[in-house]
């Protein structure tokens, strides 16, 4: 049995309360115990409470002194894109001197340049960079991510993509939970309708075999995939017992969050365009939206998704980071905490609430993840701060001091 005390966090926050997902008022109540300690035991919360109570009961364990500083779970990052060769630098500069997304795509930049290049590369080029990403993750303060498919658009590669997945879980202590997203766009060599047939017909069925996917994704917008073939998609991976998240109301408001209040899926992400309706529609179905303000601001828009509106509606909100080459290269979720609080008006603690337990619930983890309570995997990180607040405040800067993951310091 190996056991450890962490003692004497300015702020412990807990984010302890209700077994399900946070909505309205409870987006604001961290739990936070000041001067606060926990008790770990073979990887779990054993003891959470006032440090002077921990010090009593600690046995032979090894003492962590946090030395006044903020202590948190890790965050969850329930929406990345980790798996893919090459970068999209020269789609990135371009972009800076003005150039559309059109001619960005004519000059060979764009999503199917990174599909060329992760067709290309081997499992064990992908597991490399997987790999030094992963600890990028890891140096933010994230120990648990979602990661997609969808750089294949073949049934090999697209296999390739999650296989590496599967191989990363091994050798990085960051927690994956992965998703198959062959709907991420549609291939130069097959029409829409052929490539519907051949995610359906062909990819689920090696995905679930394999047991490789927890989850199934689509990308929902105008030149992707429509409503009818998402839904298509959707309903034949509900049916081999995949749950369903979507990309959807990116850059047109076509209805995608309604489709996915329709299909009960677990989550809607991007948002940025979905209106009042669409906002009904996922309160109704008790879907979790995933906002994504990283991605708007990589690409320099001003249109953030109405997060204030769908709290007031009682949605039980995410934040996560959408960590891709193309429209987020960042993997920092106090980054995203930062644009939560200055573009869409979320207070500092909805923002946390949003990246850890709801999150969690969110990848279907509620009870292993997301908050620091007796039970729950010891998956914390000490900020070198001594108010949670700071962590959206300072931007730009890292303030991790360090990260556990089940008990053990990984950074
Ligand atoms: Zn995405």
């Amino acid at each position: 049995m190996s056991s450890l005390a962490v003692l004497h966090a300015a702020q412990l926050v807990t984010l302890t309360g209700a077994k399900r997902a946070r909505i309205g008022p409870e987006l604001s109540e961290l739990g936070i115990i000041s001067d606060g300690g926990m008790l770990i035991r073979d990887g779990k919360l054993e003891r959470v409470g006032l440090s002077d109570e921990i010090e009593k009961n600690i046995g032979d364990a090894e003492v962590v002194d946090a030395g006044g500083r903020a202590v948190m779970p890790g965050f969850v990052d329930a929406h990345t894109h980790l798996v893919f060769a090459g970068n999209r630098l020269d789609d990135f500069e371009r972009r800076s001197r003005g150039e559309t997304y059109e001619q960005i795509a004519k000059a060979g930049g764009g999503i199917w340049s990174t599909v060329q290049k992760t067709r290309a590369a081997s499992e064990v080029d992908l597991l490399a960079r997987a790999t030094k990403y992963a600890t990028w993750f890891l140096r933010c303060g994230t120990t648990t991510v979602e990661a997609k498919s969808g750089y294949g658009l073949t049934v090999e590669d697209e296999l390739k993509i999650l296989r590496v997945m599967r191989q990363l879980k091994q050798e990085v202590r960051l927690e994956i939970v992965p998703t198959f997203l062959g709907a991420h766009a549609v291939p130069r060599e097959l029409s829409p309708d052929e490539y519907l047939d051949v995610v359906v017909t062909e990819m689920l069925p090696h995905v679930t075999a394999e047991k490789l996917a927890e989850f199934c994704d689509v990308f929902c917008e105008r030149g992707y995939f429509d409503i009818d073939q998402s839904r298509k998609i959707l309903s034949a991976a509900k049916k081999v017992g995949l749950s369903l998240r979507g990309h959807v109301d990116q850059l047109t408001n076509s209805g995608g969050a309604k489709l996915m209040a329709e299909m009960s899926a677990t989550t809607a992400d991007h948002l940025e365009q979905t209106d009042e309706q669409g906002i009904a529609a996922l309160s109704k179905a008790n879907v979790q939206p995933v906002l994504l303000p990283g991605s708007v601001y990589a690409l320099g828009s001003s249109r953030y998704p109405r997060a204030r509106e769908m709290i007031e509606a009682g949605l039980a909100i995410v934040l996560a980071t959408d960590f891709n080459p193309g429209s987020s290269p960042t993997p920092s979720m106090p980054m995203v905490l930062s644009l939560a609080c200055t573009q869409m008006k979320m207070s500092p603690a909805e923002a946390i609430t949003a990246s850890t337990v709801n999150a969690a619930y969110s990848l279907n983890r509620g009870d292993k993840i997301g908050c620091l309570e007796p039970g729950k995997l010891a998956n914390f990180v000490i900020f070198d701060c001594e108010d949670y607040r700071e962590l959206a405040y300072w931007f730009g800067m890292p303030q991790t001091h360090s990260v556990y993951v089940r008990g053990d310091c990984i950074v």
